[in-house]
């Protein structure tokens, strides 16, 4: 069985970094436990007059750079491992992209889907209040993640808000728009992935329009970052989502028209467009195959984006990967063993701390914006995006040459070094 804990990750990745510029040892015990531990009891009465008693946690990493940031989500199985992982990683991603923000993460484990949104709310209301001033625009901010969203952080802001006696919008980021949210929020994690590889692509002297790209997952951050690499001259020919995919080795016309389909049929197996039409006859006129998810990472194209689930690339599959470059668009998509395999040959791994960074990135623009009552146009977003996700690659690139090391090495020793330089 491949050891695929989390933590073990991590740490296993980020030690490898340590040793190569020989890290302070003191630096190194200040990351390897998180600064608090916050687990809480949340018992709460659901509509049908049942108690459930559910338990939230919040891991704040490490604050060496500013509040601690990152995600909450809500999923059956939420543990203190993962959301500890999820919280280093957050530190090493906020480093490496240099904003002033510290890791944090946080959870509750529980089935969301199995409450009402009353039950929903209740118990958002609930974990705020026993998080109590743990949590706070200068302390902690959280952030939607797995299973949240805009209207949960509302909820946030509203229950803190009232205990606090004041309203704080920067307590939360990844608000609705019309709740001090930011523009640009929604396309930040995918069109910041685009960034990032086209920067890539530059230094590698590759033309965008000689390449092909396979992206799985069509979510938030997959269709994003496959429409924006369209745009920029790239050839899509795969994409999929939970109930599977389709293979145009020609390249898929318009992505924009794929995502219509999806959001018409709530899914895209079968979306094989021309014009503005979309339609499973199309099929064989546009010389299109059906594929499952799986298949798609290992198909003969020169980029593969896993942008769904984590360790989708294992060492069940490692193997038959035939793509040049990989994009870590999801937290984790590969392995310990499969990054192993994979940088012994010549493949260009562009890890996730740097990949999705745009993300959390423009999360920081909501909550400056917030702070000092600014509103961004969106091509104010995007310009200031592209600038921090240009310079983190041309850091990381050049970190890489130094130490003569893979992306994901040369991207953690990127973030030490400046965690490095402020912890002094
Ligand atoms: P999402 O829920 O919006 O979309 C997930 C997509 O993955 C959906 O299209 C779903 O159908 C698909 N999917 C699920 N199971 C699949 C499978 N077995 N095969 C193929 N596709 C499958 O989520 P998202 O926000 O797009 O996040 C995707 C990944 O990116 C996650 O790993 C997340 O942690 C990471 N990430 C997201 C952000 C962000 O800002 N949203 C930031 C950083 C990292």
């Amino acid at each position: 069985m491949e050891n695929n804990n989390p933590w073990t990750r991590a740490i296993t990745q980020i030690k490898k970094a340590a040793d190569l510029i020989s890290l302070d040892p003191l630096l190194w015990a200040r990351l390897m436990e998180p600064e608090r531990t916050i687990s809480v009891s949340l018992p709460f009465r659901r509509e049908n007059g049942e108690i459930t008693v559910a338990q939230g946690y919040r891991i704040q990493h490490n604050s060496i750079l500013g509040p601690y940031k990152g995600g909450i989500r809500y999923h059956q199985e939420v543990s203190i491992d993962e959301i500890k992982a999820f919280a280093i990683l957050m530190t090493m991603k906020n480093a490496v992209v240099d904003i002033p923000l510290g890791g944090g993460k946080g959870g509750i484990a529980i089935d969301p889907k199995e409450l009402s949104e009353h039950e929903l709310e209740q118990l958002t209301r609930l974990f705020t209040r026993r998080l109590g001033t743990a949590i706070g625009p200068e302390i902690d901010i959280p952030a939607p993640d797995v299973n949240t969203n805009p209207k949960i952080m509302n909820w946030i802001v509203d229950e803190y808000s009232a205990m606090v006696g004041k309203h704080t919008l920067g307590v939360v980021t990844g608000k609705p728009v019309d709740q001090g949210g930011s523009l640009g929020r929604n396309e930040a994690t995918g069109l910041g992935g685009s960034y990032v590889l086209l920067r890539m692509l530059e230094k590698l002297k590759k033309d965008p329009k000689d390449l092909t790209v396979a992206v799985q997952g069509f979510g938030n951050v997959g269709r994003f970052v496959a429409g924006f690499l369209q745009n920029a001259g790239c050839k899509i020919v795969a994409l999929s989502d939970s109930k599977g995919g389709i293979y145009v080795p020609d390249g898929i016309e318009s992505v924009e028209q794929v995502e219509k389909c999806k959001e018409e049929k709530g899914y895209l197996a079968g979306c094989y467009c021309v014009g503005s039409v979309c339609d499973i006859k199309y099929k064989d006129e546009l010389k299109g195959r059906d594929i499952t998810s799986e298949e798609l990472l290992t198909l003969p194209v020169d980029i593969i984006i896993p942008a769904a689930l984590e360790n989708v690339i294992n060492r069940e599959n490692a193997d038959n990967i035939q793509a040049g470059i990989i994009l870590e668009m999801a937290n984790s998509p590969m392995t310990l063993e499969a990054n192993e395999l994979l940088s012994k040959r010549d493949i260009t791994i562009i890890p996730d701390i740097l990949a999705n960074a745009g993300g959390v990135t423009v999360s920081y623009f909501e909550w400056y914006q917030n702070m000092h009552n600014l509103h961004w146009t969106k091509e104010e977003v995007f310009a200031k995006l592209k600038t921090k996700m240009e310079h983190a690659t041309d850091q990381v690139i050049a970190t890489r040459n130094e130490h003569k090391t893979t992306l994901r090495e040369a991207a953690y020793i990127v973030a030490l070094q400046r965690l490095q330089k402020h912890s002094k």
